[in-house]
């Protein structure tokens, strides 16, 4: 399928990008259904969403590195203007590539997700995509698509303070929300949630580039793992015509930019030390190494994890080419081998019969 930008001039993707994201920022106007559905009432489901949420999934307990997220996803929040919702950014504890947004405001980006991103833009680029969802009241627009008007006011009313526990109603506007939470919102919203992601990173400073690398390392992730965005096979658009989308409005906001803008890749992998990572019963940790001048991921992999043969596995943990050479107090993700880890006494005492 042909991708809808290549057809509209410079002037016209401007115009569409600013179109979009008026949507991004002020949504009250964009749909006819706001009317079916309260802010407050958005806010009433998304909390009662979040306990079955973390039910699920579980929170992943690391303080240090959970402040770091909310305070990224505070200054996306502040950047964006008054808003009527609360807005929280929850790390959870499952190793799929993934972030989620209900609605009302409650965020989630999953360890699998920290682990593979590679900068503070990047991870900005992510939260900024999921708030654009909330702005745009996504969730609530396809549950009255999905639900219909009435059975969406039964469930709500199960969900607000003093409702009935456990309702019929709640289940099915539950499983609803929680079909498209997890699978994605369909080609357009996916699209509109990118720009209000790139867009309100940008706003902050964070440079727009950084979210194209991470959705073509994506692309690459999908085509090795013949897996899409949110880890099904979702209904994220084909993530090329994300990518293609997303490089169109990159080099758009960047030249319209004097000054520079942040990246800061070292002082976001600094905050992985220590991740778990893949499978819990796996017991990988990332371990983050500070680089010479002049390492490569060759250097890396033979010196630090004692094998060359890891070399692709350090440039691809770490979005960079086999050929690429660091610059000292670069921060390095590495994965230690497995097998080192049976090896090791205090790592054996851990390990359950
Ligand atoms: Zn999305």
């Amino acid at each position: 399928m042909m991708d809808c930008c290549h057809g509209v001039n410079r002037r016209g993707f401007l115009l569409l990008i600013v179109g979009s994201l008026l949507g991004c920022i002020a949504p009250r106007h964009a749909y006819s259904f706001i009317s079916i559905i309260s802010e407050a009432e958005e806010s009433e489901i998304g909390k009662k969403a979040d306990q079955e949420i973390l039910a699920r999934f579980g929170r992943y307990r690391d303080q240090q590195l959970q402040a770091y997220v909310e305070s990224v996803g505070q200054r996306l929040v502040d950047g964006i203007g008054p808003t009527s919702f609360r807005y929280s950014f929850k790390i959870v504890d499952i190793s799929d590539v993934n972030a989620m947004a209900l609605p009302g405001g409650y965020i989630y980006i999953t360890r699998g997700m920290l682990a593979m991103l590679n900068s503070e833009a990047q991870l900005a680029g992510v939260l900024g995509h999921e708030i654009g969802h909330v702005t745009s009241r996504h969730a609530a627009k396809q549950l009255t698509k999905a639900l219909g008007a009435q059975i969406l006011a039964l469930g709500l009313m199960a969900a607000s303070p003093g409702g009935r526990e456990n309702t019929g109603e709640w289940a099915r506007v539950s499983t609803a929300l929680f079909e498209h939470v997890l699978l994605g919102y369909g080609r357009e919203a996916e699209m509109e949630a990118d720009e209000c992601g790139l867009r309100t990173a940008y706003q902050i400073g964070y440079d727009p580039g950084e979210m194209v690398a991470f959705l073509k390392a994506m692309k690459m992730k999908e085509r090795l793992e013949a897996l899409g965005y949110h880890g099904f096979q979702g209904t994220h658009p084909e993530t090329s015509d994300r990518v293609v989308k997303a490089e169109t409005m990159a080099s758009i906001l960047i030249g319209q930019r004097s000054g520079s803008l942040d990246v800061k890749a070292n002082e976001y992998k600094a905050h992985l030390d220590g991740l778990v990572y893949g499978a819990k019963q796996d017991k990988r940790r990332l371990k983050i190494y500070v680089a010479k001048d002049g390492d490569t991921p060759a250097t890396v992999a033979r010196d630090v994890l004692g094998d060359q043969q890891l070399a692709w596995e350090v440039a691809n943990l770490n979005g960079v080419k086999e050929a690429a050479v660091f610059h000292q107090g670069d921060q390095v993700k590495t994965l230690p081998p497995v097998s080192r880890g049976l090896h090791d006494g205090r790592q054996l005492e851990l390990t359950p019969n």
